[in-house]
């Protein structure tokens, strides 16, 4: 039950490490920026802790909700819920739902889409301070990187390994690729700016289609979003690598709820609830990997699912506040029991919750630590001046 649907199309996509070079240079000249980081890197802390966080791209949640606890088809996610802390959001007006940033709220400029949805996930604070207002102006986070390291970064920075797999605009991407190897063009990714601008071209990051790791990611992986296959190249990559268990911190952001969210309108139709069930699938098999580590191996794992923002049922997701209604879930494998979330629960609180749980100083964010420390508000654990800065 925890995984029939998606082991049946996994395999279609064989992971395609994407051979699209950019051009000469561009990986010399991250290699010299990486040494950097990597001389400031610590060793790796004795720790059997490792960390899971699962992206599920334009999921509302009061429809997640809807699958997981009304009609039933979304086992793993429910059980994920039930035995973690969770933000239950039965309806959209329901005060419990976790939150998306609070940015168009405040700011006509910002709108509730994916670059600043899951940068703020990966930095703890509000887009608004990092001026990435939308899909179209991720380069801007090359600017506030230094101010707000994302937490692979300074998870990489403690000596843990960090993997990373998405599609644009938060990993760079190819836009289409119709034969494999060879693509018409190239969308940025929010997250590789943090590898400062590509200094041929200033409007891409300093980080190759095809580079598995940069100064931010030990493990990089980007998908393109040809004939809707990437959740299996991505499911694929995160399968491999939780059972190898080369990285101890895995991000996986999926894809496809938001895409049959714009294909048919993020509400309780049957393509969207079906997307729901598909990603469901894929994360059990996922789970599952993650226990049997947990019983082989004596690791303790923290895990996270989360979006970047909800949607409207006219398949478009901008400023109404409709579309700021998302899940939150936090679990402890093996099983312990968890503080409940604390109010107002954010996908920023993502950041603060897995530097937490590998007992990470960090800067000011807008996030908090949920369900695995007493609840406190978001105090610095170091002054500002104490997180190394990216040349
Ligand atoms: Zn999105």
């Amino acid at each position: 039950m925890w995984s029939h649907r998606g082991q049946t199309r996994r395999k279609i996509f064989p992971t395609p490490p994407i051979r699209w070079v950019l051009g000469a240079g561009l990986t010399l000249s991250i290699a010299c920026g990486g040494d950097e980081t990597q001389k400031s890197a610590q060793p790796a802390p004795d720790t059997n802790r490792r960390a899971l966080v699962v992206g599920i791209d334009g999921l509302a949640g009061h429809l997640l909700h809807q699958r997981a606890f009304v009609d039933e088809d979304a086992p793993a996610l429910r059980k994920l819920a039930e035995n973690g802390a969770s933000a239950r959001c039965k309806t959209p007006e329901d005060a419990d739902c976790a939150l998306a940033h609070d940015a168009p709220n405040h700011h006509p400029a910002y709108v509730w889409q994916s670059a600043p949805g899951w940068i703020s996930v990966f930095t703890g604070v509000d887009p608004r301070k990092l001026g990435v207002a939308s899909n179209d102006d991720v380069a801007r986070y090359a600017e506030a990187r230094t101010r707000y390291p994302s937490f692979p970064m300074l998870l990489q920075r403690q000596g843990l390994r960090v993997a990373a797999g998405a599609v644009s605009p938060t990993l760079s991407a190819p836009i289409v690729r119709l034969i494999p190897g060879i693509s018409i063009g190239f969308k940025p990714g929010v997250l590789d700016f943090e590898n400062g601008l590509d200094p041929d071209n200033p409007d891409r990051p300093n980080v190759d289609l095809n580079q598995s790791k940069t100064l931010n990611l030990t493990h990089r992986f980007s998908s393109d979003k040809v004939f809707d296959r990437q959740d299996d190249a991505l499911s694929s990559w995160a399968s491999k690598l939780l059972t190898t268990g080369d990285a101890e911190v895995v991000v996986v952001i999926f894809d496809l709820v938001d895409g049959a969210g714009h294909d048919h309108g993020f509400g309780d139709n049957h393509a969207y609830m079906e997307a729901i069930t598909r990603v469901d699938a894929r994360i059990a098999e996922l789970i599952g990997i993650v226990e049997s580590r947990v019983q082989k191996h004596g690791e303790q794992w923290l895990v996270i699912v989360t979006s970047d923002h909800g949607g409207g049922a006219d398949g478009g997701h901008w400023q109404d506040p409709l579309h700021q209604r998302i899940p939150f879930i936090v679990t402890v494998m093996p099983h312990r029991n968890l503080a409940p979330l604390t109010q107002p629960t954010t996908h920023m609180d993502t950041f603060s919750t897995i530097l937490a749980w590998f007992d990470t100083p960090h800067h000011p964010v807008d996030g908090k630590v949920q369900g695995i420390a007493p609840n406190r508000p978001s105090k610095p654990a170091l002054p500002h001046r104490s997180v190394p800065r990216v040349q």
